[in-house]
């Protein structure tokens, strides 16, 4: 049985960006805000992640995830906010229409605006073609994270990591902390992908080894895993042949990238970013389908939940005012990376407000400058000491300096 029901602003996703987003357009002036989570709790994948550094930068203080999240459940709770939690939204269409599964009951709710906070999740073995059997004892280390921290469940005794993602490193220290034995972390890239502020944290301070440049090239074991076989790799990534070792583990654990969750915003037929992953949208976090709004990791793999819950309460309140009858102006600037810029974020502007754009490098560097250019003309350079891929940058563009301008490049210099 289906029921009806209308709503002002409805958001997907109960993570940090979907509670900022519920509570920024509740504090916008929209009174009708419904928030769909298909898990029990609110918090997303704060509620797995007990280890601190979360809100430094919101906050001024080192919190745990539950604990950062807990922040914005309550004041979601003071405002009196509704939340479909164990809900899941399993259609979206263009018209703003979803359609929720909430305990065995389908639900067709119709919403003036929504916010897409869907998150993403982990990329799987499957993803990675590694040769070799199948046993058990290999994991995403965001799976290992969850039977840990909330199962109170060990994986396993003897790790090995593929990938250097942030993840990754979190759980080498959270396993050993446990107990566990961490052999080794395996990078294929020739640097970290995860921050330079974990790689001291979680492996430096553990002495666990990161072997740069390496890949897993073997699985072996029948039921349970035995040992990996691990090749240094050359510039364009293959094995070099004869590099070959073996690491005896009976778990392996994979960081090897994350995927936003964009189902329903591809079903809704919302034009995508492929740098991204996430939908293309423009400077009040709308995407190509008016009165639909994206946030979060679901928009693009932030580093800090702090910019996380900033961009989220800004798509929002933007929501909010679409909600109330408030159409933005299309946009007409078109934002594109330049040299040395793997993506940003957002991908058009209208050119009357000033905006921050958020991109990702291609590589490490030092001593560079990040350049913003309008159709040629360079508008704005800052100085970078330290520049990483695995770090989220941000640069803000006046208005003022957009003027009559068609396009903006973001370059590396
Ligand atoms: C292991 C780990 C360590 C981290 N460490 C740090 C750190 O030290 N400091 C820091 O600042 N950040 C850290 N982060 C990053 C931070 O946790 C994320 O940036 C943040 O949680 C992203 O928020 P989100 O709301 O976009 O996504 P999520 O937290 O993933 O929330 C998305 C929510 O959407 C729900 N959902 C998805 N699809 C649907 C659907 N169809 N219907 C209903 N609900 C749906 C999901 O159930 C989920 O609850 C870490 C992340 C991980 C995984």
């Amino acid at each position: 049985m289906i029921g009806e029901r209308r709503c002002g602003v409805a958001v997907i996703g109960g993570g940090p960006a979907g509670l900022a987003a519920a509570i920024s357009a509740c504090e916008a002036g929209c009174r009708n805000v419904v928030l769909v989570e298909r898990d029990r709790l609110l918090g997303g994948i704060l509620n797995q992640c007990i280890h601190d550094g979360f809100g430094l930068h919101r906050f001024g203080e080192a919190m745990t995830g539950p604990e950062y999240a807990q922040r914005d459940i309550d004041r979601f709770g003071e405002l009196g906010l509704e939340a479909m939690t164990g809900s899941m939204v399993l259609e979206l269409s263009k018209e703003r229409e979803l359609l929720v599964s909430r305990r065995g009951e389908m639900v067709r709710l119709r919403a003036d605006a929504v916010v897409l906070a869907m998150g993403c999740r982990e990329r799987p073995r499957g993803a990675l073609s590694i040769p070799g059997t199948r046993p058990s004892g290999i994991y995403t280390a965001g799976a290992a994270q969850n039977l840990v921290n909330l199962e109170n469940m060990m994986p396993g005794k003897k790790i090995c990591i593929l990938g250097s993602g942030d993840i990754g490193l979190i759980m080498a220290r959270r396993m050993t902390l446990e107990g566990a034995g961490v052999e080794a972390v395996f990078e294929l890239l020739p640097y970290s992908s995860g921050l330079p502020r974990n790689i001291q944290q979680c492996l430096n301070d553990y002495g666990i080894p990161l072997y740069l440049s390496t890949t897993v090239t073997d699985i072996v074991g029948d039921d349970r895993l035995e040992a990996v076989q691990v090749s240094r790799v050359d510039e364009r990534r293959r094995p070099i042949p004869g590099t070959e070792r073996i690491f005896e583990c009976d778990t392996l654990l994979l960081s090897v990238g994350l995927i936003p969750e964009n189902e329903l915003t591809r079903m809704a037929g919302i034009e995508m970013n492929p740098a991204t992953g996430g939908a293309a949208v423009d400077d009040n976090f709308m995407t190509s389908v008016p009165g639909i709004f994206s946030c979060g990791n679901v928009l693009h793999v932030h580093d800090l939940v702090d910019w996380v819950s900033l961009e989220a309460a800004e798509a929002g309140a933007r929501a909010a005012a679409y909600a109330l009858g408030q159409v933005p102006r299309r946009e007409s600037i078109v934002v594109r990376p330049g040299a040395g810029v793997r993506y940003t974020t957002p991908s058009r502007l209208s050119g009357e407000k000033n905006v921050s754009i958020a991109f990702r490098l291609v590589s490490p560097g030092r001593d560079r400058c990040l350049v913003v250019s309008a159709d040629g003309r360079e508008i704005l350079r800052e100085k970078r000491v330290r520049l990483h891929p695995a770090v989220m940058e941000h640069l803000r563009v006046k208005a003022a300096d957009l003027k009559g301008c068609c396009s903006l490049e973001v370059s590396v210099q």
